[in-house]
């Protein structure tokens, strides 16, 4: 079911778009005191474009509403929803950790200058390099995710002559999204290490068993888009009860839980995500409880956000090329209208089947009362940008676009398909933008093709 035409032009839901976001007078789109027109003129389309004070905000939010006095808790950024060295310099100012899956995300935060004892380290296949790097520069701590890494991990670390901590990544048979989750008592899935398999048990034993390293946490990740803390209920209960059973059995108190990230945003409208701080106590709530219950002492809490950091303060501008009206029958047709960006800059919608909000950024118009779908300029009829958009009639070639909610996971996983060459990510704030990740040009596009160089 297409969205409903929204209530005339230049309106903005607060809760979609980035802090800074207002339009003018005059129908343009401003972020961060920047008028979007101004940004695609130094800059060029499609551009990215993140509200540095929606990011910092967020992030110093989470903090605060996590690390609670009465239940102490780190926040890492989960790294993977958008990632440059600026970025990382916000987040880390704002008191957040990093959380890197991968050997590149570690590099970008080491580069950025991010304190490696506030590093943790993912990862479902770890190779040998990067857990040499994580184990050489000092990572805070390594969360194991297979059997195999514990071996790797106690070799290098008595290579290097340390101790390293880390935290048993825990399959708890629950996936949570949006407002739904299941539990299940067996997840077919390739992250953790089974619960109901005994296989995590197993695990933390060989860990107690080797004397390099210290095991400091359990940890469980169970989804993404969690609108509610429900999901998060029964994986606390089998995680503290996992705890309980390692104390018992094993004789080690786990020090840490870290129940991951997920904390879903306002894609559209219909969205509703809770309060950060609402979520946070209820997440505090359900740990205390399932504590009491089994008996064993509250353990330092840790949390991974990604999406709901950088979410929000990122929106993409597109500028609009053909228009196409294509009929649906019974009288109703829609516009297909062609951006010069799509599933390379943003793949969520052909991988999730996700839901944007847009907006014409460029100029005011009449009222949105044109049912449009927004699609990119590749060579395939899943490229999408918004499926379903209410736009106003008279849009034309050379309009501005502007699509909220962009800031995690559409730079990150961008592609040069069709060699288009990947978009810029600039950081707007008081009246002033600055790149935070250069436009590639074609020149980087050949710069891998031994057969491309120009040749004297
Ligand atoms: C992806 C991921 C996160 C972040 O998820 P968001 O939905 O962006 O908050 C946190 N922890 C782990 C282990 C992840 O894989």
């Amino acid at each position: 079911m297409p969205p409903q035409p929204r209530d005339g032009a230049g309106s903005l839901h607060a809760q979609l778009w980035p802090l800074t976001a207002r339009f003018t007078d005059e129908g343009v789109l401003e972020v961060g005191g920047v008028a979007v027109p101004d940004l695609v003129a130094e800059y060029g389309s499609p551009l990215y474009v993140l509200d540095e004070v929606d990011v910092r905000t967020r992030a110093a939010q989470f903090r605060a509403a996590y690390d609670d006095r009465s239940m102490p808790a780190d926040v890492y950024y989960a790294a993977k929803a958008l990632l440059a060295t600026t970025v990382a310099r916000w987040v880390s100012d704002e008191g957040l950790g990093i959380d890197a899956s991968t050997g590149g995300e570690l590099a970008v935060a080491l580069a950025a200058g991010v304190d490696p004892a506030r590093i943790l380290l993912h990862g479902s296949n770890k190779s040998y390099a990067e857990l040499d790097t994580a184990v050489s520069t000092g990572v805070g701590r390594i969360v194991i995710d297979s059997l195999i890494e514990i071996d790797r991990i106690a070799q290098i670390a008595a290579e290097h002559d340390v101790t390293v901590d880390v935290l048993v990544r825990v399959t708890v048979g629950v996936e949570a999204h949006t407002h739904e989750f299941i539990a299940t008592a067996h997840e077919d899935q390739k992250f953790g290490l089974s619960l109901a398999d005994g296989v995590a048990i197993d695990a933390a034993a060989r860990i107690i068993g080797e004397p390099r390293l210290r095991l400091v946490g359990l940890h469980s990740h169970i989804g993404s888009q969690i609108f509610d803390a429900s999901g998060f209920e029964v994986a606390a209960a089998r995680i503290v009860g996992l705890a309980t059973q390692i104390r018992d059995e094993l004789g080690v108190e786990i020090a840490e839980l870290n129940l991951g990230g997920g904390m879903g945003i306002a894609y559209t409208p219909d969205d509703d995500p809770i309060e950060v701080v609402d979520m946070a106590t209820a997440i505090r709530t359900i740990v205390r409880d399932a504590c009491d219950r089994a008996g064993m002492a509250i353990p330092r809490l840790a949390f991974e956000p990604g999406r709901a950091i950088v979410g929000q303060a990122g929106i993409t501008v597109y500028e609009v090329g053909t228009i196409k009206q294509v009929q649906l029958g019974h009288g109703a047709q829609r516009a297909y209208v062609s951006v010069d960006g799509g599933m390379s800059d943003n793949l969520r919608t052909a991988l999730y089947d996700a839901d944007y909000t847009c907006a014409l950024a460029s100029r005011a118009s009449m009222e949105d009362t044109m049912l449009s779908r927004v699609v990119g300029k590749h060579c395939e009829s899943g490229d999408i940008v918004v499926r379903d958009a209410w736009l106003p009639d008279d849009l034309r070639a050379g309009d501005l676009l502007a699509v909220a909610g962009t800031g995690a996971y559409c730079r990150s996983m961008s592609s040069q398909y069709n060699y288009l060459p990947r978009p810029a990510v600039v950081a707007v704030r008081d009246g002033r933008s600055r790149v935070v990740l250069r436009r590639e040009t074609m020149e980087d596009l050949l710069r891998l093709d031994p057969g491309g160089m120009t040749h004297e």
